[in-house]
């Protein structure tokens, strides 16, 4: 097969059936593009997380580290001192499953992550 023959023979798969494998794939890849962006997201966001949760201390710990943040009024915020906490939960990355690392607590007034608990 020449250089020409292979030529006509690629605009030939282009303009035969070969458009239609053009059309599936683009279709394919239309549908499938959320839940693989949304994988990625996933993965992202839980290797973020677990990154964050094991560099962060559990309450005694951040407690003995910050003994100027121990007070009646409960825990205080190691950066500006208020007391308002707010907490969120954190998940690991799995394909099937994402299981439950803990909570991150943090001030509600400067955004700092404080520390962790288990439940
Ligand atoms: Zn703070």
């Amino acid at each position: 097969m020449n250089i020409g023959e292979q030529i006509s023979s690629v605009f030939a798969w282009v303009v035969g059936y070969g458009q239609f494998s053009i059309v599936v794939i683009f279709i394919v890849t239309l549908a499938l593009y959320p839940t693989l962006n949304s994988w990625i997201v996933a993965y992202l966001n839980g290797r973020k997380n677990d990154e964050l949760f094991r560099s962060l201390p559990d309450l005694p710990t951040y407690l003995e580290n910050n003994p100027s943040c121990r007070s009646s009024g409960g825990p205080r915020c190691v950066n500006c001192n208020s007391i308002h906490f707010g907490s969120y939960a954190v998940h690991k990355f799995g394909f099937i499953t994402n299981p439950f690392l803990g909570r991150v607590h943090f001030c509600r007034k400067c955004r700092t992550a404080l520390y962790k608990t288990d439940c």
